[in-house]
Formats: structure tokens, sequence, C-alpha cells
């Protein structure tokens, strides 16, 4: 029988990015997807919704133009084209992984897989999709997550969006509820609001964006507030009738109304459909149970991305997956989370990397705070007329920099820099003898280490 060095399950950002790299390093690989190519990420995730805000941000930036000295008479949108256009890059960045996987020679299976025999050293796995079966010498779970949907009273028998509907909505809704203050739900709101909805945001916890710098999460819930969104902190949703949505909170309970409820209050991973019964692998938390270089509790299954409920994003999923493939070749390079960057894509951007103040001050390490507004680049300063932000470095003792929060366009691709530099151990100091380009928003970081030396 035919047999393969590594099957995969879920071609997510984790699946083909491991397939990719084990393919091309001569691995003979088989790829499973029950749905579409790209995963979550792809189909429904990341660059859905990124297409949507852009188009969003065009809308918005033409609509103030005047700031700018530039008149747009008559803007609008077309919603129909707007969606058209995300499905049109969707369908064209599934060409290229195809065409990746294809290079790489990887068999791709549409279907889902489900682990029939779960193999030992002796003999392979055994992995039925679509009757057929097939076996492998090595595993790598990457199943993906999948909305949570509350227990709320009531919501079932209602038509409420998840992040899945809200893509292809064919309306704006004159009023819409999310259920849900975290990133997804927060990009939504602004992608919504800036299109005309009335949106509100309740979050049970007493800040959005949880998990994420609160200084900086404050300042662009502000920012939101000020471009129309409502937010409720402190409060539950608790029941659900028609358009009527009950709220509690420590004044006690409350009813308003909404055209549309859209819940979004996280994911969990995918652990069944795939033969985790026979596989038999410990969980963590709500995710399976991985070492440093991505292997399951059993030898030959490893597990990326997504499925392992630790970090949920999908440049995690892919480097996870780097390291998954290395180990399978020999590369003991273990897996590093000390500089994970996150992103809140709205308008204005939010991002960090490394250590909040908030974990910080919980792991009890001592650290300075050095920050400016974003104000001090003379490049956002050109970009962004009346625009407010704050960049701010939290340095050790020693000055190495352990987390960086920027909050002002483009905040999404200047945190690249710090990344780099906590992953590193870079110093401030480090950082300031860089040359940055001139005029650039990431010159901000620069301006930081320069003007802030020694200030706590
Ligand atoms: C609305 C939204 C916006 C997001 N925005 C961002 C963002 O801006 N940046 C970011 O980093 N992350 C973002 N994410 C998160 C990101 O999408 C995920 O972290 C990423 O997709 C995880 O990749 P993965 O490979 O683990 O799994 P997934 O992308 O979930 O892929 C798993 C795949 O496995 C397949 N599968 C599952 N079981 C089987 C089976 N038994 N057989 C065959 N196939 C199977 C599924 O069909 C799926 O295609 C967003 C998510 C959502 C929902």
């Amino acid at each position: 029988m035919n047999i393969y060095d590594l099957a995969i399950i879920g071609s997510g950002p984790a699946g083909y990015a491991a397939a990719g790299l084990a393919g091309r390093n001569g691995l003979k690989i088989i790829l499973f997807e029950k749905n579409n190519i790209g995963g979550v990420c792809l189909n429904e995730g990341c660059i859905p919704t990124k297409t949507l805000l852009y188009s969003a941000k065009i809308y918005q930036h033409a609509k103030e133009s005047e700031k700018y000295g530039v008149s747009c008479d008559a803007v609008a949108f077309d919603l129909p084209k707007i969606i058209a256009r995300k499905n049109k890059i969707v369908r064209k960045l599934a060409a290229g992984i195809r065409a990746g996987l294809n290079d790489a020679d990887v068999e791709t299976v549409g279907g889902e897989a489900i682990v029939r025999k779960k193999g030992d050293g002796q003999n392979a796995m055994e992995i039925e999709c679509n009757g057929q079966t097939y076996s492998a010498r090595k595993l790598l779970i990457a199943t993906g997550s999948e909305t949570i949907i509350p227990p709320i009273s009531g919501l079932a028998e209602t038509g409420f969006w998840t992040s899945r509907e809200a893509l292809e909505t064919k309306e704006i809704p004159e009023s819409l509820l999310i259920i849900g203050g975290g990133v997804i739900g927060i990009e939504f709101a602004s992608f919504f609001n800036t299109l005309g909805s009335r949106v509100t945001v309740v979050e049970m916890a007493n800040e959005i964006l949880t998990g994420m710098d609160g200084e900086l999460s404050a300042l662009l819930r502000n920012e939101l507030t000020k471009q129309g969104i409502e937010f409720r902190l402190n409060t539950t949703a608790v029941s659900v009738s028609g358009r009527r949505v009950e709220m509690e909170n420590a004044n006690g309970k409350s009813v308003s109304e909404f055209s549309k409820t859209m819940v979004s209050v996280g994911r969990k991973p995918v652990l069944t459909g795939f033969g985790l019964e026979t596989l038999d692998l410990e969980l963590r938390g709500n995710g399976l149970k991985v070492d440093e270089y991505m292997q399951t509790s059993r030898p030959g299954v490893y597990a990326c991305g997504d499925v392992t409920g630790f970090s949920l994003l999908a440049h995690t999923a892919v480097r996870e997956a780097e390291v998954a493939v290395g180990h399978m070749l020999g590369k003991n390079e273990k897996m590093s989370y000390k500089a994970v960057p996150g992103v809140v894509y709205t308008n204005p951007e939010m991002a960090g990397a490394g250590k909040t103040e908030e974990v910080l001050r919980a792991e009890n390490i001592a650290y300075a705070t050095k920050r400016l507004p974003m104000t001090y680049s003379g490049r956002f300063t050109v970009e962004n007329e009346q625009g407010n932000g704050i960049c701010k470095i939290l340095a050790g003792e020693d000055g190495a920099i352990l987390g960086v929060h920027i909050l002002g366009n483009p905040a999404s691709e200047i945190i690249v820099v710090a990344g780099i530099a906590i992953e590193k151990g870079l110093t401030v100091e480090d950082l300031r003898a860089m040359i940055f380009p001139h005029p650039t928003v990431g010159e901000i970081i620069k301006e930081v280490s320069r003007h802030c030396e020694g200030e706590t």
C-alpha cells in the first residue's frame, strides 16, 4: 500500500503552510480538507474581513477628504460590489495556495478525514476519507476552530449572525448589536458603523479587547465612540426575542431593540470529526496539548493552529507549522510565543507584541513605560489630520524590550519591527541606534527610544 510520510487534516494556515514546507523538503504528503482550501483565515476570517474593512476605510477617507483639501461629491458605497470584490480576492488567493501546494507535490483530497487506526512504531496510521483508506507514518492535526454560540435564552430562535453570515450580508442593518467586544466583534463594529449602521457593542468585561493593552483599548474605544459606536461594558446579554434584547449589568436589567444581532464571544478548537477518540490525545484547556515542537501526547502526531486553543491567530498557526515540520525533518527549533503580534484592523488600527502592562504587573516583572503620541512622527501627522494615537515601549530593568503597543495607522505594519526586537532580545538602546527611513510612521519606534530614555 502507498504510505505517506505525513497526513495533514485541515488546509488553513497551519495545514497549507505545513504541507508546502514538508512537500518542498521531499516528504510525501496528503492533505485533507472538508470545506475550502485556505481554511477559516482565507475563506471567512482574516482576508475577507480585511477586504471589507479596506472598502470601509476608503469610504471613510472619501467622506473626510475635505480635511486634506480634496473634494469628493456624492460619496457612496455599493455593498454588493464590496462583497463581490471580497469573493474575488478570496478566489485569487485560494488559487495561489493551490498552485503552491501543486509545486510542492502535495496531494489534496476534498472530504472529511477520520483517523481509524492510530498506528504504532511498526504500523502506519490509517485515515479514512470519502470511503477510501490512506496510510501515513505521521499525522498533523490542523482542524482549526469554530464560533462559540453562548447559551443566551431565545438566541437560537432568532436569525442571528456569526462572523460567517455577517461577511455575506446583502444589506447594512439599520441597527446592529454585537455581543462580544473581542477583536472580531470590534472589527465588524467598525465596518458596519462606517457604512451607516447604528452599532452597539455589549461586553461583559470592564474593557473591550481583553488581552490587549488596557490603556490603548480604552483609547480605541473612545475613538470608536466618537465615530458613533455605543459600548455597554460590564454588561451581559441575557435573552433575545425577535428584535428585543435583554441586557443586565450592576444597575439591573434593560431591553433594547436592534434590527440584527451578531454573536462574537470567541472561538473554540474543532476536536470532533477527525478521530480524536481513536487517537486518545491529551487536552490542555479546551485544545490539544502539544510540546514545544508541536507534538501531541502521541508520538508521530502533531497539532498546530487554532486546534491547540492557544493563540487563535493565523500567523501563529504558520509558525507552529514551520516548527512541527522542522521537527519532523530533524531540525529542533522550539516554538516561541514571546512576540506574537496581535492587531485590530479598525480605523485607527491598534497593534501589540510581547507583554502588556497588565501581564507584567501580574507577573511581578519590573518595567519602565516609554511612550510618545504618534504625532511625533512627521509622516503620521501628514497622513492623519487631527489623528490621535500612542506608541509605547515597555522595557525591563536591563533595557530589554518586553512589549510594544501602538494605536494609530498603520500599527499593523509597524508592529513587525517590535515583534522582531522582542523575539531577538533587543534593548531600547539597540532600537535607538538603528536607522529608520524618514519620513515614515515606523520612525515613532526610534523616537520613543530616543526621546524617553530613562523615563518611567
Ligand atoms: C472573522 C475572523 C477574522 C479573523 N481575522 C484574523 C486576522 O486578521 N489575523 C489573524 O491572524 N487571524 C484572524 N482570524 C483567526 C484565523 O482565521 C485563525 O487563527 C486561522 O484560520 C487558524 O488557522 P488553522 O490552520 O488553525 O485553522 P483553520 O483556518 O480554521 O482551518 C482548519 C481547516 O480544517 C478543516 N477541517 C476540520 N476538520 C476536518 C476534517 N476532519 N477533515 C478535513 N478537513 C477538516 C476545516 O474545514 C478548515 O478549513 C480571524 C478569524 C475570524 C473568524
